[in-house]
C-alpha cells in the first residue's frame, strides 16, 4: 500500500465505500485483464490509487505438475468442468472479513445500475470468471456471497463480464471521473435514460442543435434535457418508468406523451 498515493477526501459521495477500495479477480486467463485496465479511466483511477485491482492466476492453484484446474463432469457430457480446490486455495489467499465474493454467472442475478451502486458501497470485492462448460456447483453453494450475470446471453468465460463489474463499479467512486456529478446524471440514475447530447460545431451540414441547449439559460437547458430523458425513456424503455423517480412536471410530460403530446409541447 506504500506506493499508493493519499487520496482526497473531499469528493466522498454518501453511500459509495471511501476510496481506495480493491477488486481481486480470480481467472485462468490473465492476459485478457491487461488492457481494459491499464487505459484510460480505469487505468488512470488505478495510478491514482483510487481503486486497486489485482488479477490472480487460477492456474497457480491447479493440481499437480500439470496445475490442472478442470475435469469432466459427473455423469457424462461434453466440456470441462472447473474444480472446486483451486479456486477454493486461491480464495484462501485473498479473502478478508469484509469481502463480497462473486461468481459471475448467466443463471446469477442481473447486474444493473443499481447493483453497480451496491457493489461500490463494498470495500472488498472478490469476482470470480468461469470458464468451459462452468464451475462445480459446490463453488456456488459454499464459496461465493453471490452470483451474478451481465445479460442473457453465453460467453466464453466470465472474464469479460468481470470487466464489465469491475468498470462500472469503479467509474462510481469518488474522483475517478473528472466531473464529480456526472454519475448521478447518467442513464438509469434516476430509473430513466440520458437525454440527447451534442457537442461543437452547432450546425453541420444543416443538422442543428436544439435551441434551448445554445439558450445559455440553465434553467431552459435543464427543463429540455429532463423533458427529453421522459420522452427517451417513454419511447425505448418503458418498463423503466415504472419503478422510475419522477417529479410532478416529469409526470405531468409522461401522461402527455401517452395522450399524444410531444416534447416540443413543453419545450423548445
Ligand atoms: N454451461 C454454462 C455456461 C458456461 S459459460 C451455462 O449454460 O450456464 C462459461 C463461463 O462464462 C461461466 O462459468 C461464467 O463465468 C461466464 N459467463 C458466461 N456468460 C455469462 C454471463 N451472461 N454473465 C456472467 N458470466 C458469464
Amino acid at each position: 500500500m506504500s506506493e499508493v498515493p493519499p487520496v482526497s477526501r473531499a469528493g466522498t459521495r454518501p453511500g459509495i465505500s471511501p476510496s481506495p477500495s480493491r477488486i481481486d479477480i480470480v481467472t485462468l486467463f490473465p492476459g485478457m485483464f491487461e488492457g481494459p485496465l491499464r487505459e484510460s479511466i480505469l487505468g488512470r483511477a488505478r495510478a491514482r490509487g483510487l481503486v486497486e485491482i489485482q488479477i490472480h492466476s487460477l492456474r497457480e492453484h491447479g493440481g499437480g505438475r500439470h496445475q490442472v484446474t478442470d475435469d469432466a463432469p459427473f455423469g457424462g457430457g461434453g466440456g470441462m468442468i472447473l474444480k472446486t480446490e483451486p479456486l477454493a486455495a486461491c480464495l484462501e489467499g485473498i479473502r478478508r472479513e469484509d469481502s463480497w465474493v462473486v461468481l459471475l454467472d448467466p443463471a446469477g442475478r442481473r447486474f444493473t445500475q443499481p447493483v453497480a451502486r451496491e457493489l461500490a458501497r463494498r470495500p472488498h470485492l472478490i469476482l470470480m470468471c468461469g470458464r468451459y462448460e462452468g464451475v462445480d456447483e459446490r463453488v456456488r453453494e459454499h464459496l461465493v456471497d453471490e452470483e451474478l450475470s451481465i445479460g442473457d446471453y453465453v460467453l466464453t468465460g466470465g472474464e469479460l463480464a468481470a470487466l464489465v463489474v469491475a468498470d462500472a463499479v469503479t467509474r462510481l467512486h469518488p474522483g475517478v471521473l473528472g466531473d464529480q456529478a456526472a454519475p448521478d446524471r447518467d442513464s438509469f440514475s434516476r430509473g430513466l435514460l440520458e437525454h440527447p447530447q451534442y457537442t461543437r460545431p452547432e450546425d453541420w451540414q444543416g443538422w442543428t442543435v436544439p435551441a434551448a441547449l445554445l439558450s445559455g439559460d440553465h434553467g431552459r437547458v435543464d427543463r429540455w434535457r429532463r423533458c427529453m430523458a421522459v420522452w427517451r425513456t417513454w419511447q425505448r424503455r418503458p418498463d423503466l418508468l415504472e419503478t422510475a423517480d419522477l417529479s410532478p412536471e416529469e409526470q405531468k410530460w409522461l401522461d402527455g406523451f401517452s395522450q399524444g403530446r410531444v416534447p416540443s409541447d413543453y419545450v423548445s
